[in-house]
């Protein structure tokens, strides 16, 4: 009774970005099991991840989204408020990454990762944003950060990755003073290294020279990040606000 009280999530209605796969799929889930319906904003099919949470009693579904789309995005908040009649948590989770050197990535690449983990964060952050501001939600939007948006891995090659991960850090504290008075808190998740599709695309290189500077001698798994992201959605957070939450098996620590 206690735990469901300060950390329940039954009545609430949670978008999740990116929720057909990896970190996306598995917090979507646990936010699931806290008792929100979950509304996936997905570009691909996230039909497993829809039928997942209703297997086991939960509430989704999805809407197709590029959340680098403006246009999309305001529509998708538009039909998730149609079907659901509200939206009260995000986990703005939506990102990639290219793994390549500075002088060997093209400017677009470069314009494509800032687009998807910047713009994108920011665009869909605005977009409910504006609508918890115009329908008076004391809402929470989580940002997907990294701790590379804090420390720099070595060997690296993901300058683009980093500076649009650092970029998200500070959005998120700026957001969360500039809606701080209409009640909408924004917070950053940024976690470690976490076993996913992604991250099984890291060169062999990189994982073979990160994994052992992992104080924790080992990877996260997304299940690892849902208690994180519960806390941030839940009201016991309620003082939390622009906080950087890392979770990182100690990594930034050394
Ligand atoms: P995955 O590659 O497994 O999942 C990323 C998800 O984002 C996919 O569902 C993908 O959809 C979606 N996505 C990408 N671009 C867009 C877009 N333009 N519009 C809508 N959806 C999009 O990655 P992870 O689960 O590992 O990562 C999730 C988030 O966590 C990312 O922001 C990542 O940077 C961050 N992160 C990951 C860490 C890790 O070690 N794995 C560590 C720290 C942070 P699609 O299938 O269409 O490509």
């Amino acid at each position: 009774m206690f735990v469901e009280e300060m950390f329940g999530l039954t009545g609430k209605v949670a978008v999740v970005t990116g929720g057909g796969r990896g970190i996306g799929q598995v917090v979507a889930t646990g936010l699931a099991k806290a008792g929100a319906e979950v509304v996936i904003f997905a570009r691909s099919d996230a039909s497993k991840t829809v039928e997942l949470i209703e297997s086991e009693g939960g509430k989704a579904y999805q809407v197709r989204v590029d959340v680098t789309k403006e246009e999309e995005v305001d529509l998708a908040v538009k039909e998730t408020v149609k079907r659901s009649g509200k939206i009260d948590i995000v986990f703005n989770n939506a990102g990639i990454c290219i793994h390549k050197g500075t002088v060997e990535a093209s400017i677009a690449e470069w314009k494509e990762v800032l687009n998807t983990n910047l713009t994108g964060i920011y665009i869909v952050a605005r977009s409910i944003g504006r609508y918890m501001i115009e329908n008076k939600i004391k809402g929470s939007i989580i940002n997907m950060g990294s701790m590379s948006g804090g420390i720099v891995n070595i060997p690296q090659w993901q300058a683009s990755y980093n500076a649009s991960k650092a970029g998200v850090i500070h959005l998120s504290k700026s957001l969360a003073v500039e809606w701080v008075d209409y009640g909408i808190r924004v917070n950053c998740l940024s976690p470690g290294y976490i076993g996913t599709p992604m991250s099984a695309d890291t060169p062999q290189e990189l994982k073979d020279a990160w994994i052992p500077l992992i104080p924790a001698h080992r990877m996260g798994t997304p299940e690892e990040l849902i208690g994180a992201v519960i806390y941030l959605a839940s009201d016991s957070s309620g003082y939390t606000n622009g906080c950087d939450l890392i979770v990182d098996g100690a990594y930034t620590c050394v």
